[in-house]
């Protein structure tokens, strides 16, 4: 495997780790907040989950699009997908939401950690910090899109802020894909324009 394709493959792991991880750690936030306490129940592994992580993953990736960059896309797609990592502590019987992670404060939250652990070069240098900030932040919200019309649209969007599932209606969600979208390509034109600026040699 050549080098620069090993950094890739770096990235997309050492973000994609840093992000279920925090997904995970962000859903214990909701504890005892869910209206009914689970008990163990396994993750139904069938097509249907396979379709739907897929869904998932094109949001994401079509959400990185506008970098241009297909380490970018890939990572959002994965990441999208990932998002869900949340799920896990109900389904082994833990007292917290199936969705913790589904919203805005951890969108953010997110955001800055994987842009720090990317200034700190932990992540590898595929990717420049603003735009894997971006990216993460694109992946809870293309999620936070395919799942609202996917039939259940309840989510605690504000999580840990307020507690309670919100109904994110179709039309919310096709709004806050198209938000994902905006945000990374304007992310990326700035940093396309800012290079453009850096290269050009004064007359
Ligand atoms: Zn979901």
């Amino acid at each position: 495997m050549s080098r620069q394709r090993f950094g890739s493959v770096r990235f997309i792991i050492a973000f994609s780790f840093l992000f279920s991880l925090l997904s995970f750690s962000f859903s214990f936030l909701s504890w005892d907040s869910a209206a009914v306490r689970p008990a163990f129940h396994p993750i139904p592994v069938n097509l249907e989950l396979a379709a739907h992580m897929g869904a998932h993953a094109a949001l994401g990736a079509l959400a990185a699009l506008p970098t241009l960059n297909v380490v970018a896309v890939l990572t959002g797609g994965v990441n999208a997908a990932l998002t869900d990592v949340d799920h896990i502590g109900s389904h082994l019987g833990l007292p917290l939401e199936g969705r913790a992670s589904h919203g805005l404060p951890f969108g953010l939250l997110v955001a800055v950690i994987l842009y720090l652990a990317a200034r700190k070069g932990i992540l590898g240098r595929e990717l420049p910090p603003v735009i894997a900030g971006c990216i993460g932040l694109a992946s809870v919200l293309a999620h936070i899109a395919m799942d609202s019309v996917s039939g259940d649209p309840m989510m605690p969007v504000w999580m840990p802020f307020y507690r309670a599932q919100v109904a994110v209606t179709p039309p919310f969600g096709v709004l806050t894909e198209v938000a994902a979208v905006a945000i990374v390509w304007a992310a990326s034109a700035a940093r396309r324009r800012l290079q453009s600026e850096k290269t050009r040699t004064p007359a």
